[in-house]
């Protein structure tokens, strides 16, 4: 008999047979759209006949620019079940990024949310592969549009028969989705996820020492779907069963507390600037949040402040967790071992800010400069490297690039970490945010999640500059909470950090600023904020 092989047809058959009624709710255009897993796997069931009826093979590349709603969920399993490649485009990408990613992948069709259209109209005759866009809408008329051909996604579902059948026998390692990273130089960096990664990598989602997520949930990714996948967390959801709560497009602050509220979330997921806003319009207005139990906070270090103030005014955790594009993404996950919870309050969230510990299934490195491993004594640091069924092998069609950052079989992840006694990692820099002051590093990140301790401020970001004696010195941007603009100095921010780093530690300057650049997922752009400091 064949091997059994680890495919998301299994996962997408799961939620068909057991979990009909289980609800997924969608932000539209127009309101809150609501069907269950039932209705949902006859639509993905005529999307695939869609794509069948347009020509499109295993292994072509289908691409997608859209928000977190139901329709992308619908491609999610209907191009992968297929047996087509799933490529999420990331609408926040500069119009050459995107235009390079979608030739870089020849991507053949593009479905695209009706307010994204714009997006592809201006590059619409440098796309040479793109052979039709498929327009997803609320109704099934079509926005005017320079695009060509165009059909509508709700028309052609409508046409198409509501069973298909999803072939059994591709292989594992097929490549099931595709996400590109953008590098700090260069084009952006193409990453597959097999079915046989997405498939383990859901699995371990669902460990109760990880997110355990189960049919219980009600989950809200807000994390982007055009990015690593939402985090896993749609596939892992469909196959459990549980609740999913998609905010669609440009959620804000109150949206999302709303969504919460309303819909009974018990899981969120998003990058440390949301939980940041979040808490800023709960501040405000006293949501209702009983449901939840947890925060899920990741893609940039999760300041020790944020995690204190959501316990002691929210009454939820947050579940601090590390990943990246090449890692599926989840790695490390936050949970305090059970006897560290006899720990003093302060030494707790001390080890619930650091990354975490390393999830079942994936293996960790952490080597020095002289190609040493660095001693667990949360002291040595040195670059993390990983590998396992989730971890990427290469860059696609970029062997010059996929060469130094895959030596050995290890990802180098360019993270500068150090891991304590318990085996918990700290991140403690970005490879290329390590401030460099008279050969002593400083960790940017240390440092602006000390100053963010600080009540006054919402946001802080700090940075390098270059420095003739020490060759690079700190310098902090810092974001003054609404109700205290104009009563904070510069001095009173050294002063506050003065009894908690190292003097030499101390930012040369810290500048006041209206907010932080942010990346296209939301976090601090610090090459931005470099550019712009230099230009000062
Ligand atoms: P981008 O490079 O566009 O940010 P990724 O999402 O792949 O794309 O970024 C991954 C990186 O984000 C990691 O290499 C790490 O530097 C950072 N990161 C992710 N999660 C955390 C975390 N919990 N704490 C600190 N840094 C994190």
């Amino acid at each position: 008999m064949m091997e059994y092989p680890l495919l998301l047809r299994g996962i997408l058959e799961r939620s068909r047979k057991l979990f009909p009624k289980k609800e997924i709710v969608s932000r539209d255009y127009t309101g809150i759209w609501r069907y269950n897993y039932g209705d949902f796997y006859k639509r993905v069931c005529r999307l695939a006949n869609v794509l069948q009826e347009m020509g499109i093979h295993k292994g072509d590349r289908v691409a997608t620019l859209a928000w977190n709603n139901h329709r992308h969920l619908e491609l999610y399993f209907g191009v992968t079940c297929y047996g087509a490649l799933l490529h999420t485009l990331n609408l926040r990408l500069f119009t050459e990024q995107l235009e390079y990613v979608i030739n870089h992948a020849e991507d053949k069709v593009i479905f695209v949310d009706q307010d994204l259209l714009p997006l592809l109209e201006g590059i619409k005759d440098k796309l040479p592969t793109v052979q039709a866009y498929i327009v997803m809408t609320d109704s099934d008329e079509l926005p005017a549009t320079g695009l060509n051909p165009v059909y509508s996604y709700e028309k052609l579902l409508a046409a198409a028969p509501d069973a298909f059948d999803f072939p059994e026998d591709l292989d594992e390692y097929t490549p099931a989705a595709m996400c590109y990273t953008t590098a700090t130089t260069g084009d952006p960096k193409g990453v597959i996820y097999t079915h046989r990664g997405l498939y383990l990598h859901s699995m371990c989602i669902g460990l109760a020492d990880s997110l355990a997520l189960s049919e219980t949930d009600s989950l809200l990714p807000i994390v982007p779907m055009f990015h690593v996948n939402a985090w896993g967390l749609p596939y892992a959801c469909t196959w459990f069963g549980s609740k999913q709560v998609l905010p669609g497009a440009r959620p804000d602050p109150a949206t999302i507390c709303k969504l919460i509220e309303e819909e009974k979330v018990t899981l969120a997921a998003g990058v440390p600037t949301i939980w940041m806003a979040v808490l800023a319009a709960y501040r405000q207005q006293k949501f209702d949040f009983s449901s939840v139990r947890g925060f899920v906070c990741g893609g940039s270090a999760a300041p020790k402040a944020l995690i204190k103030a959501f316990d002691e005014e929210i009454g939820v955790p947050i579940l601090h967790a590390y990943g990246m594009t090449e890692t599926t993404p989840v790695v490390l996950v936050s949970k305090p071992k059970s006897y560290m919870l006899d720990w003093p309050a302060d030494q707790l969230y001390d080890a619930k800010a650091k990354q975490g510990l390393l999830v079942p299934g994936l293996e960790m490195k952490v080597v020095d400069e002289e190609g040493r491993e660095a001693a667990w004594d949360g002291k040595q640091i040195g670059e993390l490297w990983l590998r396992g069924p989730w971890i990427a092998k290469e860059y696609y069609k970029d062997p010059e690039r996929s060469k130094p950052a895959f030596a050995g079989g290890w990802l180098h992840t360019s993270d500068i970490v150090s891991v304590d006694k318990e085996g918990f990692v700290s991140i403690v820099d970005r490879a290329k945010d390590l401030i460099k002051s008279g050969g002593e590093w400083i960790s940017s990140v240390d440092l602006e999640n000390t100053i963010m301790a600080h009540p006054a401020v919402q946001e802080a970001a700090v940075v390098a500059m270059p420095h003739e004696k020490w060759v690079e010195r700190p310098v902090a941007c810092v974001v003054i909470r609404e109700d205290w603009k104009g009563r904070l100095s510069e001095a009173d921010i050294i002063s506050f950090l003065e009894d908690k780093v190292a003097k030499w530690w101390l930012p040369d300057k810290v500048i006041f600023v209206d907010e932080i650049p942010k990346t296209s997922v939301g976090k601090f752009n610090k090459k931005a904020l470099r550019q712009r400091l230099e230009q000062a």
